[in-house]
């Protein structure tokens, strides 16, 4: 039994063709997805089947759906500076489940540190504040979609101070210590926990797609009534089994793993 676990970046909008726009990928995708009949099912329980509390017949034929760095592009439809009104993620998923009566859902791992999405509005966006949290509420409320937990700051290079010991920004795998890795998972989740009226996140995914030895085998395991994870996951591109490590998942992204709706066919159809 194989879970493909699926990865978009609504930020990524270059164009309005699926190639270049996770937004018409993702309303492409949920159709190849029914077509070829799978169902998509919450981040949660692919982690509950995982962890031996779901059968593997009620995880049968499945993928889950998943959101990287929790700008508004994923809750909000939004006027792109040059490609026009994009439906967000979530009405993407609300539109799809009122058509088909197919249920759907999404797990939204978001940036946690407030003064780091300020700044990487700016930077990486068009500085109009579309990287709020004032959604998380309602996105974790809605039936559609989880908060889950990216990381304080990403290690983002284009931030001034990241919350790593020797300012080396742009790789999660430099996250080494105990002083840099409570400040990545547990600050980050209880900043979270705190938006959210004391729901924490549970499940991580690493900024960039990967983690050090020390995250995986040392603070992930033995800090967790500190942190309170339950998963992370990476971006090692293959469905995922029984067999991986529960500090390291795999998961699929759109944009490097497939880039056509054949690609993701290609991929449902090896599980
Ligand atoms: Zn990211």
């Amino acid at each position: 039994m194989k879970i493909p676990v699926l990865t978009y970046h609504s930020i990524n909008v270059i164009r309005n063709t699926y190639a270049e726009n996770d937004h018409l990928a993702l309303a492409s995708d949920l159709e190849t997805i029914n077509d070829l009949g799978f169902r998509v099912i919450p981040l949660s329980q692919v982690v509950d089947w995982h962890q031996g509390s779901l059968a593997d017949q009620d995880v049968s034929r499945t993928v889950a759906i998943t959101l990287d760095d929790g700008s508004w592009f994923d809750y909000y439809d939004l006027d792109h500076p040059t490609c026009g009104v994009q439906r967000s993620m979530i009405n993407i998923l609300r539109d799809f489940q009122l058509r088909s009566s197919r249920p759907v859902h999404a797990t939204s791992f978001v940036i946690s540190s407030p003064a780091a999405r300020f700044s990487l509005d700016k930077s990486c966006m068009i500085g109009k504040d579309w990287w709020g949290d004032q959604w998380w509420p309602e996105a974790a409320s809605s039936g559609l979609m989880d908060i889950e937990c990216h990381s304080w700051d990403h290690v983002h290079p284009e931030l001034d101070h990241v919350l790593q010991q020797d300012q080396i920004k742009g790789d999660f795998g430099q996250i080494k210590s105990l002083g840099d890795a409570g400040a990545q998972f547990a600050r980050a989740g209880e900043y979270i926990g705190h938006v959210l009226a004391g729901k924490r996140p549970v499940l991580f995914a690493y900024p960039y797609g990967l983690a050090s030895d020390y995250v995986i085998n040392e603070y992930l395991p033995e800090y967790q009534s500190t942190h309170q994870f339950r998963a992370a996951f990476t971006t090692e591109p293959k469905a995922l089994t029984k067999a991986d490590n529960v500090w390291s998942l795999p998961r699929f992204v759109f944009g490097q793993d497939w880039k056509s709706p054949q690609g993701l066919a290609a991929i449902l159809n090896r599980h």
